[in-house]
């Protein structure tokens, strides 16, 4: 399966200065989306291309708005959607501790995965991590986005828990792959009976962006769960008693 990263090829671009690059570069330096247009053109070439109609392809930042899944979702057969769930207070922290092989394109934490000391001096942070409110304007596009976009794939949605360890969230998403290999062209595929659904948000029904936990143990969209308990005072999946508003984190 090819790998095609659209933030990678992007970035690329932009360094070596292309035509692509030079007509994405200032969104990307504001934080911002690439406009529709630009990013559907590439993609949709790319997908033409042979080793993508081949081999098939893991398309790894694409769609990011609705019209480009709406797009995607009808030029191709896709499998599966894959949301890897990341409370925005991790993200943060994991994009900021982020260092880059520029060498071997390896990718390190400082705390969870420390480079060996052997390449730490090479390494590089992404220009577009290191600056607090760059991230946070990123983090609020993604939110207003999400919604938009997961229905477009239905029940091919495979909702994986990514804050567990890497191998058991590599386990998840090789197993995510396996069940999709062969899975057929165009037909809406069930997630496999294990796929984890706790992310969906039991008021809304939809995939939660900012999930937070009740005292009571369960998970909610923060935006969901903090309009319901403006009117109620109990819990709308338990029906226990609520008493204090206290959402993790
Ligand atoms: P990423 O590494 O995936 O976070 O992408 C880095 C930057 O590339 C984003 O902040 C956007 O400026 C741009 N980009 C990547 N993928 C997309 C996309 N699907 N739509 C619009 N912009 C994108």
């Amino acid at each position: 399966m090819v790998h095609v990263s659209t933030g990678d090829v992007f970035r690329d671009a932009v360094a070596r200065g292309t035509e692509l690059g030079r007509a994405a570069q200032g969104y990307m330096e504001r934080g911002r989306f690439v406009p529709d247009e630009l990013m559907i053109q590439f993609v949709t070439t790319r997908l033409a291309e042979p080793d993508v109609q081949q081999r098939g392809c893991l398309l790894d930042g694409f769609p990011r708005t609705a019209p480009q899944a709406r797009t995607l979702a009808a030029a191709v057969p896709v499998e599966r959607f894959i949301v890897l769930q990341v409370p925005d207070k991790a993200l943060q922290m994991r994009a900021a501790e982020r260092r880059i092989d520029p060498q071997t394109g390896d990718i390190y934490n400082l705390t969870y995965v420390p480079p060996p000391a052997a390449v730490a001096a090479r390494l590089q942070q992404r220009q577009y991590d290191d600056d607090a409110g760059t991230f946070q304007v990123r983090l609020d596009v993604f939110h207003r986005q999400l919604r938009g976009i997961v229905p477009n794939f239905g029940k091919r949605v495979w909702m994986v828990d990514a804050m567990r360890p890497p191998d058991a969230v590599f386990d998840d998403l090789a197993r995510c792959l396996e069940a999709s290999a062969g899975a057929g062209a165009g037909g809406a595929v069930a997630p496999p009976a294990e796929a984890p659904v706790e992310f969906i948000c039991a008021i809304t029904m939809e995939c939660m962006a900012d999930p937070v936990a009740t005292a009571d143990g369960h998970i909610y969209e923060r935006e969901a769960i903090t309009e319901w308990l403006k009117h109620h005072t109990t819990s709308p999946r338990t029906g226990a008693r609520l008493k204090h508003l206290e959402l993790v984190p």
